[in-house]
C-alpha cells in the first residue's frame, strides 16, 4: 500500500488532476454561463498545484516556503481588491512577478548547472530568462502607463525599431552562442540585463490605449516561460499550464487587435494615440442638443424599441444595478430592450458582460455587436451610457481618424440616439465623436449612475400616466 501509493505518484495525480481542471477552467470561462465554474476550477487547480509542491522531497526546509506564502498573501490579498476598472493594470502586475518568479528561477538553475549545460536545456533556459526578463520590465512599464503613473502618450525617435529589433537580436545571439558554449558563464547577465531594458523599450512606443492589447500579449509570454521552466524542472504541469496561459493569451491579443482593426505589428510599432486630435472637454464650440431626465423619460416610455449600448463610463460609475432598474421598468412597460455589447468595450474584453451579469441582466438580452448592428434601423432609441468611442462614426467615414476602420456599433442608424456622459470629453482615443452633433443626438449630460437613477425616478413617478 505504502508503495503503491508513494509521495511520487500522490504528486503525479494531484498535478494531473490540478492540469484537467486548468483546460476545465479556460473552457467554462468561453461563457457568462458557465464561467464562475472556470473560476473555482482555476482556484481549485492552483490549490491542488501548490499543495502537490509542497509535497516534494526536494523541499530541505519549510521556513523559507512559509515565508513565500505569508508575503504573497499579504501581496495578493489587496490586489484581489481593486476596482474593476483597474484589473488590466492588476493582471500585468501579476504577469510581472510571475515573470520576475520565472527569471530568478531560471538563473538559480542556470549556476547551478553550469558550466555542464546540455545545449537542450541551455536553449529552454535562455527562452526562460529572455522572455522572463523582457515580460517583467513590459509588464511594470504597462501597469504604470495604464495607472497614469507614467505618460500614457507614446514615446517615439528615430530609428526606434530598428534600436529595439537590435537589442532582441543581441539577447538571442548571446543565448545561441551560451547553447554552444555554456562555459561561458560571464556571458549569462547579458541575456538577463539586455531582455530587461528591452521590457521597458518595447513600451515606451505604445500608447495607453494599447495597454490592454499588450498586456495580454505579455500574458502570453509569461506563459511561454513559464512553459519554457516546465522543461527546465522537469514538470509536465507547468509545461501544460504555461503552454495554455501562452495560447490563450495570444489568442486574446488577435481577437482584440481583430476588434479594434489593428493588425498587430500596428499595436506594437504604430505609436497609436501620438498625434490625436486633442478635443478635451469644454473646447469644442460646436452646438449639440441636450434633455434632462424627465425628457428621456419620456421619450423611452414612448418607445418601442431600446437598445442599451454601455461602455467604460457605466463602469466607471458603478450604474449596472440602476441600468437594472430602468431594464425592469421599460420591459414592464412592454418596450423591447437589448443590450449592445462591442467586443473592446470598457477596459478590458468582457468588461460589460460581467458588470451585467453582476445585476442580473438576463445574458440573452446581451447581443454582441454583429448581432445588434442589424437591429438599429428598427430601433426607436439607441442609449448610450458612458460608451464613446465604440459608438464613433468616424470610425466608418473619416480616414483620417486614428480608429479608422475599427467596427463600430452602428447606433446613428436608430431613430433617436441618446448619450449619457458627464461632459464633451473625450473616450479613450482621445478624439472627437461627430456621432453627439447630429440632429437625431440628444446628449443626456450627468454621472450615469445618477442620471439612470433620475429617469427610472421619472418612469417609476410617470406609472398610471404613460
Ligand atoms: P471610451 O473610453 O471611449 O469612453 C468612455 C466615456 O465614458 C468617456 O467619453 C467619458 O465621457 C464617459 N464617462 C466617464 N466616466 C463617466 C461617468 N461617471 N458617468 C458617465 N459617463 C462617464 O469607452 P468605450 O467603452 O466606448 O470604448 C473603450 C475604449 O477602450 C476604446 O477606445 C477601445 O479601443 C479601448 N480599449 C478597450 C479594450 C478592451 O478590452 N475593452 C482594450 C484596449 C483598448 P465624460 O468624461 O464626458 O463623462
Amino acid at each position: 500500500m505504502t508503495s503503491f501509493l508513494s509521495t511520487d505518484l500522490i504528486i503525479e495525480i494531484t498535478y494531473l488532476v490540478a492540469t484537467a481542471l486548468f483546460i476545465l477552467s479556460l473552457k467554462w470561462m468561453s461563457s457568462p454561463t458557465t464561467a464562475r465554474h472556470g473560476v473555482w476550477a482555476g482556484e481549485l487547480g492552483m490549490l491542488l498545484a501548490v499543495a502537490g509542491t509542497l509535497l516534494n522531497r526536494g523541499i530541505v526546509d519549510y521556513k523559507w516556503v512559509a515565508i513565500a506564502l505569508v508575503l504573497g498573501t499579504i501581496i495578493g490579498v489587496p490586489l484581489g481588491k481593486v476596482q474593476m476598472t483597474a484589473v488590466p493594470q492588476r493582471t500585468a502586475l501579476s504577469h510581472a512577478f510571475g515573470a520576475l518568479c520565472v527569471t530568478l528561477v531560471g538563473t538559480a538553475e542556470f549556476y547551478l548547472r553550469a558550466p555542464n549545460v546540455p545545449r537542450f536545456m541551455m536553449s529552454v533556459l535562455s527562452m526562460e530568462v529572455i522572455l522572463g526578463s523582457l515580460t517583467f520590465t513590459g509588464s511594470l512599464m504597462a501597469a504604470g502607463k495604464l495607472q497614469e503613473i507614467l505618460p500614457q502618450r507614446p514615446i517615439t525617435y528615430k530609428g526606434q525599431n530598428i534600436v529595439n529589433l537590435g537589442m532582441l537580436a543581441a539577447s538571442v545571439g548571446v543565448a545561441a552562442y551560451l547553447v554552444m558554449h555554456p562555459d561561458h558563464l560571464y556571458l549569462f547577465p547579458i541575456i538577463l540585463v539586455i531582455p530587461l531594458l528591452f521590457g521597458v523599450m518595447m513600451i515606451v512606443p505604445i500608447g495607453g490605449a494599447d495597454m490592454p492589447t499588450v498586456i495580454s500579449l505579455l500574458n502570453s509570454y509569461a506563459g511561454l516561460s513559464a512553459a519554457a521552466m516546465g522543461f527546465v524542472l522537469d514538470s509536465k504541469l507547468l509545461i501544460v499550464a504555461g503552454a495554455l496561459d501562452g495560447a490563450s493569451g495570444l489568442i486574446l491579443s488577435v481577437n482584440m487587435s481583430k476588434a479594434m482593426n489593428r493588425s498587430f505589428s500596428n499595436v506594437l510599432f504604430g505609436a497609436f494615440g501620438q498625434e490625436q486630435v486633442a478635443v478635451k472637454g469644454g473646447q469644442e464650440t460646436r452646438a449639440v442638443r441636450s434633455a434632462t431626465p424627465e425628457e428621456a423619460a419620456g421619450i423611452l416610455a414612448a418607445a418601442s424599441k431600446v437598445v442599451i449600448v454601455p461602455g467604460y463610463g457605466m463602469a466607471v460609475a458603478q450604474a449596472q444595478h440602476k441600468v437594472r432598474e430602468l431594464y425592469d421598468n421599460l420591459t414592464k412597460r412592454g418596450v423591447d430592450v437589448k443590450f449592445g455589447i462591442h467586443p473592446v468595450a470598457g477596459r478590458m474584453p468582457g468588461h460589460m458582460n460581467v458588470l451585467l451579469a453582476e445585476a442580473d441582466i438576463p445574458y440573452d438580452k446581451l447581443l454582441d455587436m454583429d448581432e445588434i448592428n442589424g437591429e438599429f434601423p428598427q430601433t426607436d432609441v439607441a442609449l448610450i451610457i458612458g460608451a464613446n468611442d465604440v459608438t464613433n462614426p468616424a470610425a466608418r467615414t473619416d480616414s483620417s481618424s486614428p480608429i479608422f476602420g475599427m467596427p463600430i456599433l452602428d447606433v446613428d442608424k436608430a431613430r433617436t440616439v441618446m448619450v449619457i456622459k458627464r461632459s464633451m470629453g473625450t473616450g479613450f482615443a482621445g478624439i472627437d465623436n461627430p456621432l453627439y452633433y447630429l440632429d437625431k443626438t440628444l446628449m443626456l449630460f450627468g454621472d450615469a449612475k445618477n442620471f439612470v437613477g433620475a429617469i427610472v425616478r421619472e418612469l417609476s413617478g410617470g406609472d398610471g400616466h404613460g
